[in-house]
Formats: structure tokens, sequence, C-alpha cells
């Protein structure tokens, strides 16, 4: 499949932006740039229409039953708290769950929703469409970038995962998603501004309420941006680390030549918080005869002494053309017992979710970069959700 511009539908409709990926603060000088409520009502409500949208999660707002009609009326002249298209939902055998998202025309993005990860359920976002870095060992990483994701976008992916597992209003108890990892398509680093955005929209108490401490950032070294990673989102760390040494790491994430292995722990021993309760994963992809030697697991041991880290040991999971196999079972219960007797915690991860290309490394989208002039047009013309405007 190619680009999906569908050009073909008239006549012009307004673009309504999207109040999901507005913070408290933009939607209250939205409300009153729109002219819809007078400034000294402004914050009140925001607060109001805060609940209905994060906590209450309507898609609607004629269902927002304390807010006057006229002014539901002029809301949605202006505003929209839509949900994206789900393009296609897949359920894989062991229950994992796949949503193929177009947020607007030409942008497709996907994420999936993992049970019994974490403290219940685990929802893997994407920060990007598509990838600028080029990851030998990832599928993703064979898509060229189309473009960042807009906070209302990382948000609209929870919305979408939380109206099919039915958990609006917020549930205080048994949730079934309970973890956010940023771990699906795109290096969120390179997009910090909106995954910050997002997850302060995503930790609001008043909202969605998913903790910090609940949320995992996953990148491939971006050296320079772990610091602020780390004090505007407060968010766990994760890093895909995959070898031990410059020459390896720099053949499967070529970032590596940017930011070399020396930088990259230096600059993970600095982040922030890091302490015996708020450890950061390591992630290790498991390639055949590439990286899983016993000498590599204690190098690996060696890398990380005196981190408060634990490690994550991923099979790998192939894609159609991919170059690797998954090391041998043997094999990786080796490596990891190397890594326990160093004294780290390093689980085995059960690849979730295969059968419909939802594991790690496996998510992709049809998406391709078109000209901006191209898109600008198709967004003229197709009525959208809004999503890419705030
Ligand atoms: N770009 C970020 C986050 C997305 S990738 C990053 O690279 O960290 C999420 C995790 O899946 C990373 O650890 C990545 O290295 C790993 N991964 C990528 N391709 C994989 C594959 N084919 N099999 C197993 N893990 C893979
Ligand atoms: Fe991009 Fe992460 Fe895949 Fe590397 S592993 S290509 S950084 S998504």
């Amino acid at each position: 499949m190619g680009v999906t511009l569908d050009l073909s539908r008239g006549p012009a409709a307004p673009v309504l932006r999207n109040l999901s990926g507005m913070s408290r603060a933009e939607l209250a000088a939205a409300l009153v740039d729109s002219g819809v409520v007078r400034p000294d009502k402004a914050r009140m409500r925001a607060t109001q229409l805060w609940r209905w949208i994060h906590h209450y999660g309507v898609t609607d707002f004629a269902l927002m039953s304390d807010v006057a009609k006229e002014m539901r009326a002029l809301l949605a002249e202006h505003f929209t708290v839509a949900r994206p298209e789900i393009v296609e939902r897949q359920v894989s055998k062991d229950g994992t769950r796949k949503w193929l998202i177009r947020t607007a025309p030409g942008i497709e993005v996907e994420c999936v929703y993992i049970p019994d990860v974490g403290r219940a359920g685990a929802l893997c976002v994407s920060s990007q469409v598509g990838c600028t870095l080029n990851c030998t060992f990832c599928h993703t990483g064979t898509q060229a970038l189309v473009r960042n994701l807009t906070a209302a976008e990382i948000v609209a992916q929870v919305q979408v995962a939380r109206d099919d597992l039915g958990e609006w209003p917020s549930p205080r108890e048994d949730r079934r998603l309970s973890n956010i990892v940023f771990m699906g398509m795109g290096e969120p680093l390179y997009n910090l501004d909106n995954v910050a955005q997002a997850i302060d929209i995503i930790s609001d108490g008043e909202g969605i309420a998913i903790s910090r401490r609940r949320i995992t950032v996953s990148t491939s070294g971006v050296v320079p941006e772990l610091e602020a990673l780390g004090t505007r989102t407060q968010a766990m760390l994760a890093i895909s680390l995959h070898a031990t040494n410059d020459a390896l790491r720099e053949q499967l994430v070529p970032l590596n030549k940017k930011y070399p292995l020396a930088q990259l722990m230096a600059g993970i021993r600095a982040y922030p918080g890091l302490s015996n309760a708020k450890r950061v994963t390591f992630e290790y992809v498991m390639l055949k005869g590439v990286n899983d030697s016993p000498a590599e697991a204690k190098a690996l041991v060696q890398l990380l002494k005196g981190l408060p880290a634990k490690i994550n040991l991923i099979p790998f999971n192939p894609w159609p053309g991919s170059p690797y196999e998954c090391s041998d079972w043997a094999t990786i219960e080796t490596f990891a017992a190397i890594l326990n007797r160093g004294g780290y915690a390093s689980p085995i991860r059960t690849p979730r979710g295969r059968d419909i290309l939802a594991a790690c490394g496996q998510l992709k989208s049809e998406s391709e970069k078109v000209r901006a002039s191209a898109r600008r047009k198709a967004s003229s013309i197709a009525a959208h959700d809004g999503l890419t405007d705030s």
C-alpha cells in the first residue's frame, strides 16, 4: 500500500482543534482566544472540561451534562474531543492487542496493549511515525521518518486503548492498563517537547492518572536529552544498549557513532533521581552469534558496575526481510545466569503478540513521507480530528 491520501473528499471542512493534547493552561487560553469563555471563567471551565476529557473520556461535547447547552454548541463549533480513526484492530492469541490509528491524512501509527506486564498491563505507545535512526535489527528503522507525533496524537493512543479496554471513567483499582512504555515507533527523545506534554497529561491525577513511576521512556541513547527527560518528566528510563563495545554497537545502533558508550554511560549515571528504587532498565536484544556470548555477558556486568540497573533480555523478534536470527534459548539462559551472578536482575522478555507483528521492534506503518505541499493540500480539504493542531 502506498500513501493514504484521500483527495476526493470535498467540500472543505473546518479543522477543529482537538482539546486532548492541551495542558490545563493551554486549554484555558484556547477557550478565551476562541471567544467561547470569558477570561474570568476560563480556569473553572478548563477544569470542568479537563475532567470530562481525561477522567470520563467523553468524545462529544453533548455529553458534558454540567455545561450549558449553548456553551456545548459553541465549543463544538471551535473544538473537537473526537478520537482518531482506527484503521485496524488485531488481537493476538496471547491477548496482546494492536491498533493501527490514522491521526491525520497519511499519518498512521501503531500502539500495542500487552496484558500481564507491569502492575496489570502495559501500553506501548509510539512517539514518531517512522524513525530517523536505522538500528539494523528494528522494523521501524526501515520506515523513514514521516514526522513527530503531537501531544494529542500520543494521548490519543492511550484514549483508544482505554476505550477498547472499557477503562472510563478512570478506575482507581483493578486497572487493566497500569503502565505506559514509550517503546513503539520512533525515538522519543527526538520529540521530547510533545512526549513531555503527553506525560504531563497522562499522569495528571484528575485524569488518566497513571503515575510517572509507571511510565517508561526508552531511548537508543540521545545523550544530550537525558537530563531534560529526567527533570521534565520524572519518567523511568530505559536504554537500548544491545552491545558492550563501540565497534559492535555502531553496527547495531548507528547513533553510537555520535554518542559512544563512554558518553552514554556518563549520561545515564547522571540521570536525575536514579536510586535502587528507581533503577534504569537496559534493553538487550539477543541476536544469534552477534552479541550473545558469555564474554559479552561478563562485559555487560563490568559496564554497569555501580549503577542501579536491571536488564531486560529481549529475544530478537524477526520481521519480513530481517537480517538476524534470535539466539537459542539455552544461550539466552546462560547469558541471563551470568548477569544474575553479577548482581543484576535480568528477566527474559517472553515475546508477546508476535503473530500479529506487535512485539518489540516489529511495528511499522504504511505511512510515507509526502511532500509538505501535498499534505497541506490534503489537510485543507479533508475533515479530520484536529489532532495535528495542538
Ligand atoms: N526508539 C526507542 C524506543 C522504541 S524501540 C529505542 O530504540 O529505545 C523499543 C525497544 O525494542 C528497543 O529496545 C529496541 O531496541 C527494541 N527492538 C527493536 N527491534 C527489535 C526486534 N526486532 N526484536 C526485539 N527487540 C527490538
Ligand atoms: Fe528507531 Fe528505536 Fe527502532 Fe532504533 S530501535 S530504529 S531508535 S525505533
